[in-house]
């Protein structure tokens, strides 16, 4: 059973961040402020380790680039 970790030295992934809530989750778009857009680790999306976390991060990604590309035509 674990009791501890070795810190952010070997950390690979953290909790917490931008909560999902305020966001679109089509666009990433905050839902309060018109034209900022959260992606990836700073967002409160956590995945097991073996590659989610790097499809998160390039998945929303897309999703905002998209949504920025058509917003500005
Ligand atoms: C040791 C390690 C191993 C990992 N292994 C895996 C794995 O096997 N599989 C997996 O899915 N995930 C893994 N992860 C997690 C994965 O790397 C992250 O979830 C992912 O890289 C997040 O991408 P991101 O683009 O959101 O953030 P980041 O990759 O952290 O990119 C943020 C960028 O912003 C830059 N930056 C910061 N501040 C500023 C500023 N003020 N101005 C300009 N630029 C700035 C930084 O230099 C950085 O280049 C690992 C993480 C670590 C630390």
């Amino acid at each position: 059973m674990p009791i501890g970790s070795e810190g952010y030295r070997t950390a690979e992934v953290t909790l917490g961040g931008v909560d999902t809530s305020g966001l679109n989750s089509r666009t990433m778009e905050a839902r309060t402020v018109d034209g900022l857009y959260f992606i990836g680790e700073v967002v409160d999306v956590t995945g097991w380790l073996g590659g989610y976390n790097f499809q998160w991060a390039w998945s929303s990604g897309w999703a905002a680039g998209t949504a920025i590309a058509e917003r500005t035509g």
